[in-house]
């Protein structure tokens, strides 16, 4: 059993744990990627922004070089023209039995991957732009190659009726990551393929894209006429070539601090024992609010001049940090990652640490974190 030399746990901190969006970093992003774009950049605000907050990353995106807004769900889509934003947006992966009626009806382009979402966006009525889905070798979304002439010959009868038109068509590569694995050129050449069978069925669209962030940094064979940019805009590079601004930090408030003698088992099933006397200190924040629970035993965070490691299991709800013979009072803010600049952890090391991608990290923030 811990002896309590000291306990000084309060009723609760001024302030929980806050996740702050540096926009200016999202801003300078978006430039080093319109300058590398040689046609549109759309700003891929899929998942609330990559976590970052969909409208804020969009405005910022919108106002240093981006020209269009891309996400998955029309839901999505709709939220951003609730919001006031009026660029161009593409939706690209719905159920056929999606909304197409209000995206058409907002001027929500939308993503056709099959001769079934062709009917149903066809039947939501005149004026609806598709862009045509091609899998260009993810064997996930878009139309597969064998589907793909019957799709276009289809789409050119709609569009020759005048209910829709095709202004795009897009691919996805999956191994962009990693520059020089051969699937990338393999996507490539389905790519290209895609897009001649689609002019050989008479269509022309405009707007023909394959890159996303790894890509447009490393593959200007993959560039088209637009580029898709999500991670990269947060600050995320997955080529590991370009030096992006990472946009979050997330901090918390020591809740309290203890004083135990050594021993004293930590969390839940006792996984940590103090190896001599210390005081630990402890923050509200767990698997819940985003910590990966598979980061026990390796995080850390920034708290009181320093790195502290993060001790036995993650909670749902909380942490408990190290701080040996320091003292800290309670509501002093932990960092619990951040940009990197004044030494904190950084959203890559909670990846590495959780065994993951950074993406995972920063989409994963749980709801009950106030943003700002
Ligand atoms: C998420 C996504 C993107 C954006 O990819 P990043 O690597 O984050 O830039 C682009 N296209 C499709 C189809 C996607 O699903």
């Amino acid at each position: 059993m811990s002896a309590l030399l000291t306990d000084r746990l309060t009723a609760g901190a001024a302030t929980g744990p806050r996740l702050a969006v540096d926009l200016d970093a999202i801003a300078t992003n978006t430039r080093t990627f319109a300058a590398r774009t040689p046609g549109a950049l759309m700003a891929v605000v899929k998942a609330d922004g990559f976590g970052h907050g969909a409208s804020a990353v969009a405005r910022t995106a919108l106002a240093h070089g981006a020209s269009w807004l891309g996400v998955t769900s029309i839901g999505e889509a709709l939220a951003l023209r609730a919001d006031g934003l009026r660029a161009p947006v593409l939706s690209w992966l719905n159920p056929v039995d999606a909304d197409f009626v209000a995206a058409v009806g907002s001027g929500v382009d939308v993503a056709v991957p099959s001769l079934a979402h062709l009917e149903a966006v066809t039947r939501a009525g005149i004026g609806a732009r598709v862009h045509l889905h091609l899998d260009t070798g993810m064997a996930r979304d878009g139309a597969a190659p064998s589907e793909w002439p019957a799709l276009c010959r289809a789409a050119r009868r709609a569009e020759r009726s005048g209910v829709l038109r095709v202004v795009g068509v897009m691919g996805h590569l999956g191994c962009a990551d990693v520059p020089d694995d051969p699937a990338n050129a393999a996507g490539r050449t389905a790519y290209a393929w895609g897009l001649g069978v689609a002019r050989a069925a008479g269509l022309r669209p405009p707007l023909r894209h394959l890159a996303a962030t790894a890509a447009t940094l490393t593959d200007p064979a993959a560039l088209h006429t637009m580029s898709r940019v999500g991670a990269g805009l947060v600050g995320i590079d997955p080529s590991g070539t370009t030096r992006l601004s990472p946009a979050l930090t997330l901090t918390a408030p020591a809740v309290g601090t203890r004083r135990v003698v050594a021993g004293t088992s930590v969390g839940y099933g006792h996984d940590w024992h103090a190896g001599r006397p210390t005081t630990l200190a402890l923050l509200p924040l767990g698997y819940a609010d985003g910590l990966p629970r598979s980061t026990g035993g390796r995080a850390e965070v920034w708290l009181a001049g320093r790195r502290r490691p993060v001790v036995g299991r993650v909670s749902m709800d909380q942490v408990v940090v190290d701080l040996g013979d320091d003292a800290v009072l309670p509501g002093t803010v932990a960092t619990v990652f951040g940009p990197g600049h004044h030494g904190e952890p950084t959203v890559a090391e909670w990846a590495a640490w959780a065994g993951t991608i950074e993406h995972e990290i920063v989409t994963g923030i749980g709801a009950r974190v106030a943003r700002s």
